[in-house]
């Protein structure tokens, strides 16, 4: 007699399998795809797929400076979004860059319930070698050349200084020190919402929300990590972390007694949740074949190297996924008290209904049985639609 519980499971391990390689071709074709497209047409056709109003194009020849402020939609206010330094391979990287984080910033802002925008700009260079005062007044004044429609903030090779030369060529920033009357390092607060959509997941996963006794792989324990760490061992959370630095894990492991894991032994732990807070892209094939983990939580931008068929995998394996630009806004609530003039209660308050809107979310893309990306961009973007209409 044949074991039909058996051959089901086999069946269903067939399916899976191809299932999984069909995705990876799918994923091979629209790279190339993509990639043809991307020689020809480098901006505007890429601005009309991800639907952006403008493009700038800075260049300065006494300051060395190379930017593209990138402005993606105003529907809701002024497309606010940071200014990040780096050494891009090529102008294309800096391009897709820009234009996929301002379109982040506008999903962001939108499923926050915020009266702004999304917008992005990267200069292009090394920030340690390249960066001066002159170099961030002259960004400063293509800034405020935009009127307002940009208002830009720190990320990646920016500090408050930087803001600060920016400040002095226009009233077109945020994130500036709070001696300056900014309301400076936004990282507590980005931390305090994504443990508030953390325990939003586990809410939804195991029916509690109580973290006590949860295994969490914190993996970056920078300015967000370190706030995220504070935050799981004070309510017991058994904490791995995990950083590229190991007097900076030691220093950690010491102050809050987490456990160091070293390199890509990472995705292989015994954990219940996993906290990407360094770099994007993360959640790969590569690791979705060793992650055990039940819930990712995290701060990290992009953390789906593809939004598409990497949402579809994690939710194929039943791994509840709070979307990074839902859970990770607590900072842009923070810069945008700086527009609204609201105080720091106030903006813990705004950063704490992360909680009801990410279960809220995870509601939605049950019942319509779409991954939780899809179900959060189509949130955001029904907000955009619907004033647009007004
Ligand atoms: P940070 O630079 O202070 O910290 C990042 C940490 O990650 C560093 O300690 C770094 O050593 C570590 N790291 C880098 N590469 C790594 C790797 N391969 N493996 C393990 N660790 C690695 O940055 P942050 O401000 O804490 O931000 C963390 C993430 O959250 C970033 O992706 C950022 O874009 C995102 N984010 C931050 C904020 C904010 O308010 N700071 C807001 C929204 C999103």
């Amino acid at each position: 007699m044949h074991d039909f519980s058996t051959v089901g499971k086999v069946w269903s391990k067939i399916v899976e399998f191809l299932d999984r390689g069909f995705n990876k071709i799918k994923f091979f074709f629209m790279i190339k795809e993509n990639s043809e497209m991307l020689d020809k047409n480098p901006v505007i056709q890429q601005m009309e797929k991800m639907e952006h109003e403008q493009v700038v194009f800075c260049h300065d020849k006494e300051t060395g400076l190379k930017a593209i402020i990138a402005v993606h939609d105003t529907t809701l206010g002024p497309a606010l979004g940071g200014t990040r330094m780096w050494s891009y391979a090529s102008e294309m990287e800096a391009i897709t860059d820009v234009l996929r984080l301002s379109r982040g910033m506008t999903f962001k802002a939108a499923i926050s319930g915020l009266e702004l925008g999304g917008g992005k700009a990267v200069i292009i260079g090394d920030a340690k070698v390249h960066k001066t005062d002159a170099l961030m007044q002259k960004f400063g004044e293509f800034v405020d050349r935009l009127a307002g429609s940009y208002i830009t903030a720190e990320d990646v090779g920016m500090t408050t200084h930087d803001m600060e030369m920016v400040r002095l060529k226009t009233e077109h920033v945020t994130g500036i020190p709070q001696s300056m009357g900014g309301s400076g390092d936004p990282s507590p607060v980005t931390a305090y919402g994504v443990y508030m959509g953390m325990k939003a997941a586990a809410m939804f996963k195991w029916g509690s929300d109580d973290l006590k006794g949860k295994k969490v792989a914190v993996q970056g324990i920078g300015h967000v990590g370190e706030n995220l760490v504070k935050h799981l061992t004070e309510e017991g959370a058994i904490v791995f972390i995990n950083d590229i630095f190991m007097d900076r894990m030691e220093e950690v492991a010491a102050k809050y007694g987490a456990t160091i894991v070293e390199g890509d032994e990472i995705y292989s732990i015994d954990m219940d949740i996993y906290a990407p807070c360094a770099l994007g892209a993360t959640v790969n094939d590569d690791t979705l074949s060793k992650l055990k983990c039940a819930v990712i939580a995290g701060a990290a931008n992009n953390q789906l190297a593809d939004e598409e068929i990497h949402g579809e995998m994690v939710k194929e394996m039943g791994i509840v996924y709070a979307p990074d630009f839902l859970i990770n806004a607590g900072g842009l609530i923070n810069v945008y008290s700086e527009v609204k003039g609201w105080s720091s209660e106030k903006v813990f308050e705004k950063t704490r209904e992360i909680y009801n809107t990410t279960l809220d979310i995870f509601k939605k893309a049950e019942l319509e049985d779409i991954t939780t990306h899809v179900a959060a961009r189509e949130v955001a973007l029904e907000r955009v639609a619907a004033a647009k209409k007004k």
